[in-house]
């Protein structure tokens, strides 16, 4: 046998076991004083009482002979496409029941839908990016390229006419740093995407952020997108799935064989969503579930809010968390990344992820998310001002 050899090619993913290894080793030394972990990707406010009710009556349907249900449809029961279909429906987008592919979240389905693509495509990643794009382009074996996101394009790139690229990334919201494309902006990653023939893949894990009704939460708000783009969105952040599990992906039937070829890799190589947590994502759209996860969201943002004042106040150059739960700012006094992690850590007990994790235009910025309780998000910043003063 011969083994994937592309496997050897990722770099070692060595942030988050640093970062971990770091704060452990402080606060062996330092046992009683208090760290506060702004670094969290993850959610930390329980589900909604509408989702877990309709979690309860979907175990309780489960236990009983005439409501028992075993495989379900691989793309997803129909109850919570349809779900989809009028939540993007409320925004203008008109989407048919067979191009929505519920899913166990947005991670699997940017990994899964490489099948459809073949391996001589070059592939073109915002950088910084949320790391799995590249990797799993790497697992692949295909060549990979960066578009540079930095203070001067304020991380959002915009497409290069003398770079030729098959695949490309967006993720608006962006992670890590909570940049968001205007309408403008996509269009014209869709033109280019159409004149080069190539398909966007659209991260829109965070369109739920978004406050401002001006800026586009789904790729397909744009004219032509539907001719070039896949939409991956995801319940994680949206309604604290992340241990949940549920996401749905958009392959637009005019992109012909594409739409086929997912149908037949899920059918294939996938079973579906439990019934009992396509029941839970089904409530999360009913009227009551908007209202909650949105009461959730606000919470977030509140937080960001007041990262992000404090920031400014301190007068420290930064971006997102307006219409995303990340703040990415640059670290003070010209810092690295990490000399920026080790500093917060042992003068303010602080932690958050350096930028340079997540790729080579990071280094130099920080990562804060605002997935903290609303105590510890206050205490950290009254810290920073003490530091930053
Ligand atoms: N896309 C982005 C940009 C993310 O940051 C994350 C999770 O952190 C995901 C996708 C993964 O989402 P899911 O939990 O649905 O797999």
């Amino acid at each position: 046998m011969n083994i994937n050899e592309n496997y050897s090619n990722l770099e070692q993913s060595y942030l988050f076991s640093t970062i971990a290894k770091k704060v452990k080793e402080f606060s062996e030394n330092n046992p009683y004083k208090k760290i506060i972990r702004l670094g969290i990707g993850d959610v930390t406010l329980p589900l909604c009482k509408c989702v877990t009710d309709a979690m309860h009556k979907a175990v309780d349907e489960m236990g009983v002979q005439e409501t028992f249900r075993g495989y379900g449809p691989e793309q997803g029961y129909q109850f919570v496409s349809s779900a989809v279909q009028s939540y993007y429906a409320k925004r203008g987008v008109t989407l048919e029941l067979d191009e929505i592919f519920i899913s166990d979240g947005a991670k699997s389905d940017l990994g899964n839908i490489l099948d459809l693509f073949s391996k001589d495509n070059t592939v073109l990643v915002p950088d910084p990016v949320y790391p799995v794009y590249v990797d799993t382009n790497i697992m692949a074996g295909r060549k990979v390229i960066f578009a540079d996101a930095n203070g001067e394009n304020e991380f959002l790139p915009m497409p290069d006419n003398n770079v030729k690229a098959d695949l490309i990334y967006i993720c608006s919201p962006n992670n890590p740093t909570g940049a968001v494309y205007n309408k403008e902006q996509l269009k014209k990653w869709v033109d280019y995407a159409l004149s080069n023939n190539a398909v966007i893949l659209f991260d829109a894990a965070y369109e739920s952020f978004i406050s401002d009704e001006n800026l586009p939460r789904s790729i397909y708000e744009i004219e032509g997108a539907k001719n070039c783009a896949i939409e991956f969105c995801s319940l994680s952040k949206t309604a604290g799935f992340t241990g949940t599990r549920c996401g749905y992906t958009i392959v637009p039937a005019a992109l012909g064989a594409l739409n086929k070829y997912w149908l037949r890799r899920q059918t294939t190589k996938f079973n579906g969503v439990p019934y009992i947590i396509q029941r839970g994502a089904e409530a999360v759209f009913t009227e009551q579930g908007q209202k909650e996860i949105k009461e959730n969201i606000a919470y977030y943002k509140e937080n960001a809010k007041v990262i992000s004042e404090t920031l400014t106040r301190l007068g420290i150059w930064h971006v997102g968390g307006k219409h995303s739960p990340y703040i990415w700012l640059k670290c003070p006094n010209n810092m690295s990344s990490w000399d920026f992690f080790d500093y917060l850590l042992e003068n303010a007990q602080v932690v958050g992820t350096p930028g340079a994790g997540f790729g080579k235009n990071g280094e130099g910025y920080f990562r804060l998310t605002s997935f903290g309780s609303k105590e510890n998000t206050i205490e950290a910043m009254e810290r920073f001002k003490k530091l930053f003063k």
